[in-house]
């Protein structure tokens, strides 16, 4: 039975699974962890590429039983536990992709995640509500552009694969879903305060109507020093490039004394 507090809806389609597991293409890459495996659609693909470890880590133990029943040859790489709380380090060698029909629940903090795992993570290939798909690969100017976008584009590179249709899980999700991509990009550092942008890109967005100028002036007591064109512009104006320079523009005005 589909526990609904874990965000649970099994794919039923066997080909949709085959398509999610063969979009992974950084074939250099040879470890994948696949988070919420349930009972294991996705998995049995990843397992036949023999030169794939397959890593799971799944918080539901009755489905923890059932893979250990089922593919014995995962071993010790089944992870009982909660994706969002482990220190990934300590559960596998990096780097590794990473896979799944995600919980849909926690879709946008599975992303953070992988924000903070970015340099171990060099692709990502990931089934949630399209809705959320959608809002990951927006561009500026875009309605729906927002924090994710703007921090996820700024270390990859994001394809919008496919639809998927309610009809194919059991039980039938409320919403559409969609398969997207993200490979990293070849960024290693933006020379900027990488912690100072996150705060900054979350400060704009969440009152994304006001300026610049009005949701940053808590943040920067001398913000008359900063780029006045940048700072007139709302949140959803400002490309990722824009942000970055604006991190460093008011990198610069908070260090200067
Ligand atoms: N991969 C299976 C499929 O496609 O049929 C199941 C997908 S279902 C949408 C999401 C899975 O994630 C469930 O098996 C659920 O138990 C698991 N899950 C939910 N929250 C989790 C968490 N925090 N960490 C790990 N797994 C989680």
């Amino acid at each position: 039975r589909a526990k609904k507090n874990l965000g649970q809806h099994f794919l039923t389609d066997k080909n949709i699974a085959h398509e999610i597991v063969n979009s992974l293409q950084r074939k250099d890459v040879k470890q994948v962890l696949e988070v919420g495996p349930g009972m294991g659609v996705l998995t049995q693909f990843l397992l036949e590429d023999k030169d794939l470890q397959t890593y799971v880590v799944e918080i539901d133990r009755e489905s923890v039983a059932y893979l250990h029943e089922h593919f014995p040859e995962l071993g010790d790489r089944v992870i009982s536990g909660d994706f969002l709380k482990m220190n990934l380090a300590e559960h596998l060698p990096a780097p590794f992709s990473l896979i799944g029909n995600f919980p849909y629940n926690i879709s946008s903090q599975i992303f953070f995640r992988v924000l903070e795992y970015r340099n171990q993570i060099p692709e990502v290939v990931g089934m949630l509500q399209k809705e959320v798909a959608e809002r990951i690969a927006a561009g500026p100017g875009s309605k729906t552009y927002g924090i994710l976008s703007v921090l996820l584009q700024t270390w990859y590179d994001i394809e919008y694969l496919f639809t998927v249709h309610e009809h194919v899980f059991s039980p039938p999700p409320k919403v559409k879903s969609a398969v997207i991509r993200l490979t990293r990009n070849k960024v290693e550092s933006l020379e900027c305060d990488e912690k100072l942008m996150f705060t900054i890109v979350k400060q704009s967005f969440n009152q994304r109507r006001k300026t610049l100028r009005n949701s940053l002036k808590g943040l920067v007591p001398e913000i008359d020093k900063v780029d006045k064109v940048l700072l007139s512009k709302r949140p959803e104006q400002l490309s990722v490039q824009e942000f970055v320079a604006l991190t460093r523009e008011i990198e610069k005005v908070l260090h200067a004394k």
